[in-house]
């Protein structure tokens, strides 16, 4: 197993993330298979789980609990995170923390993360009315957590302000970073303004969703030829262990086997040579079928709505090509006047843009695309349903 070396631990840098964990027919956790898995991990040297409130319903916390009640406390970090982003009315962290403690059976989280700060959900975690921070730094200075950080799905500017604020409390952070978002969604901008902070970088969404582990066949064959043993996935992981402030890759495993192809991948290092991650790129580049916008902004000063047009071009492009609930979830952050719609197609920003984009006929695309967005908290439920329905199948 591949270590990283945060302050005075040692990790794995492959994490067993606990979103997405083994069904029964009936669409409850398989805690058999789960066993299982986390029995393959520790062979392997895996000693960090990470888990949070919402996952599998609220039933992933007891869950890997239990599964982790079999082995000695002190031989593997746990993670949790508060549901900042979900709570609404009125905010209790001590309640939900307390019940999470018990959830999972332990008296203390190694690690304990704000999760999913955003655009939308940052105002909430930043108010002192409901001393989120706060009471978490208490709980740390009592030992009932040991290291505490954030996960994040805001643009770089939106982490940029974040940091600015409270982040000197922060000793770590999880960003979405892969491949494929390096650019296309800027991750590349979040994990150089994280090293340059300080701050080490935990990764989500390794293998975006599974979409990188399941490329075209023309795609799969170029890296087959390159490196016959090692699978998509397993190229993705390469990827990330070029990058020397990644301290943490989570991988959220739903079976045994993918655990088993995690583990060999991570064994020991191989990182890619400059061609190898140039062929990584080029099939990155391939998959974005996006409108060329290079984010010159020389677009937008004349706009008339006062429209950040790169950032919406962007968006645009990451809906077009892949709509993941980050996608969508920047998407509905937006400020309610500053999204496509409110574009009047006057043309001031074509007219001036060296690419030449028909900037008012993407808008309208993108809007109208909006339009037809249900509300990502929806997209959360019905997935979980049609995943219930699979493996009912
Ligand atoms: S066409 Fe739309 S985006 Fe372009 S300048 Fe006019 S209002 Fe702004
Ligand atoms: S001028 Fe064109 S390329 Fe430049 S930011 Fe605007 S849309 Fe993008």
């Amino acid at each position: 197993m591949i270590y990283s070396t945060f302050q005075d631990k040692k990790l794995s840098l492959l994490g067993f993330g606990t979103m997405r964990l083994p069904q029964t027919q009936s669409g409850e956790i398989n805690q058999v298979q789960l066993e299982q898995m986390v029995a393959c991990a520790f062979e392997h040297g895996v000693n960090y789980f990470d888990t949070a409130w919402p996952y599998h319903n609220g039933l992933s916390e007891g869950a890997i609990g239990r599964a982790l009640s079999a082995y000695d406390r002190n031989s593997f970090y746990l993670a949790n995170k508060y549901p900042g982003h979900q709570v609404s009315d009125s905010y209790d962290p001590a309640e939900i923390f307390e019940k999470q403690l018990e959830k999972c059976g332990v008296d203390y989280f190694d690690f304990y993360l704000l999760h999913n700060v955003y655009e939308k959900s940052m105002e909430t975690y930043l108010d002192p009315r409901w001393g989120i921070i706060d009471y978490f730094k208490e709980q740390k200075r009592l030992g009932r957590i040991r290291h505490l950080g954030f996960s994040c799905h805001a643009r770089p500017e939106g982490l940029r302000a974040f940091l600015d604020a409270r982040g000197e409390d922060m000793e770590f952070c999880q960003i979405q970073l892969n491949y494929l978002d390096w650019t296309l969604q800027d991750a590349k901008s979040s994990y150089e303004l994280l090293t340059q902070r300080g701050i080490p970088v935990w990764v989500m969404e390794p293998v975006r969703g599974g979409r990188l582990a399941n490329l075209p066949e023309r795609e799969q064959a170029r890296l087959k030829a390159a490196r016959p043993d090692e699978s998509a996935a397993a190229w993705a992981f390469r990827f990330l262990q070029g990058l020397p402030n990644v301290k943490m890759v989570l991988s959220g495993m739903s079976s045994l086997f993918q655990m088993q192809d995690n583990v060999k991948t991570f064994a020991q290092p191989a990182p890619l040579s400059e061609s190898e991650h140039a062929m990584l790129m080029d099939i990155a580049e391939g998959m974005k079928d996006s409108v060329p916008c290079t984010a010159c902004r020389y677009c937008c000063d004349g706009c008339p709505m006062g429209l950040d047009i790169p950032k919406l071009l962007s968006m645009h492009n990451d809906l077009r090509f892949d709509p993941t609930i980050t996608v969508i979830i920047r998407i509905q952050g937006t400020q309610a006047d500053r999204q496509a719609v409110s574009c009047i197609g006057c043309g001031k920003c074509a007219r001036i843009c060296p690419q030449n984009i028909d900037i008012p006929a993407e808008l309208k695309k993108f809007a109208r695309a909006c339009e037809q967005l249900p509300n990502w908290e929806q997209i959360c439920r019905e997935r979980e349903a049609a995943s219930k329905v699979d493996t009912k199948k």
